[in-house]
């Protein structure tokens, strides 16, 4: 192999381990985030339950104290239509009838409610343990970042400062297009496979494949630009830049 060939693939490794250790930082990071939102959200939700079952207990009472205020103008208007003690017996009956009507409509909606704040109940129960999970959630997004990132820095660190060397084995002509390739967020190195560019499938020469078997010449892909680093063999198929 060319040894400009070798001196992109070295660059390349270094590049490569870096932007996965980038990665795995910024997921560690992400994770934490996204698990922070989500327990955000679960703390909005709860206190959205916590309100809707403040408010269903509110009517609870609004409809309690209904019902023992019109209970109690029941009893006393039949207590004196009982005794006989009415000036006009027909508006105080009319008075019973409506009290009675009015405690009835009370008693039922109370009851329609009272299903309400016990479906309110087991919801706010759920969002208190969704929260209680989502805080756990967090905990452990938390602690993997903990664990897991300094040794991620630390590698990276070490591969930065060996990238500048790496960087000045290459020779010139071929920095240009590695930046270009690194920009596009290409790998800069292709196999040939088949008789063409493994990453475009664009056809290679059958004398350029040779000269790159023999380590003659660096070629590039006339399709992608990427530096062609040899041919593979024809039963592996896993990616493996050497
Ligand atoms: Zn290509």
């Amino acid at each position: 192999m060319h040894a400009h060939l070798l001196a992109i693939r070295d660059l390349w490794h270094v590049d490569e381990e870096m932007d996965a250790l980038r990665a795995k930082a910024g997921a560690l990071a992400r994770a934490v985030e996204e698990a922070r939102a989500r327990r955000e959200a679960a703390r909005e939700a709860l206190d959205a339950r916590k309100a809707e079952l403040a408010e269903l207990k509110k009517r609870e009472r609004a409809l309690d104290r209904r019902i023992a205020e019109y209970g109690q103008r029941r009893d006393r208007t039949r207590r004196l239509l009982d005794e006989g003690k009415v000036g006009d017996f027909i508006s105080a009956q009319r008075q019973l009838d409506q009290c009675v009507a009015i405690v009835d409509e009370a008693e039922t909606e109370l009851l329609e409610l009272l299903e309400e704040v016990d479906a309110a109940g087991e919801a706010l129960a759920r969002a208190e343990a969704e929260l209680e999970a989502a805080g756990r959630a967090v905990e452990a997004a938390v602690r993997a970042q903990a664990e897991q990132r300094p040794a991620v820095v630390a590698r990276y660190r070490e591969l930065e400062a060996l990238r500048p060397e790496r960087w000045a084995a290459l020779d010139e002509e071929h920095r240009v297009p590695y930046r270009d390739l690194r920009r596009r967020g290409w790998k800069p190195l292709a196999w040939i496979r088949d008789g063409a560019c493994e990453a475009c499938r664009r056809v290679v020469p059958p004398q350029v494949a040779i000269e790159v078997v023999q380590g003659r010449t660096v070629h590039r892909c006339r399709g992608c630009g990427r530096f062609l680093y040899d041919v593979r063999p024809a039963e592996e198929t896993e990616e493996d830049d050497g």
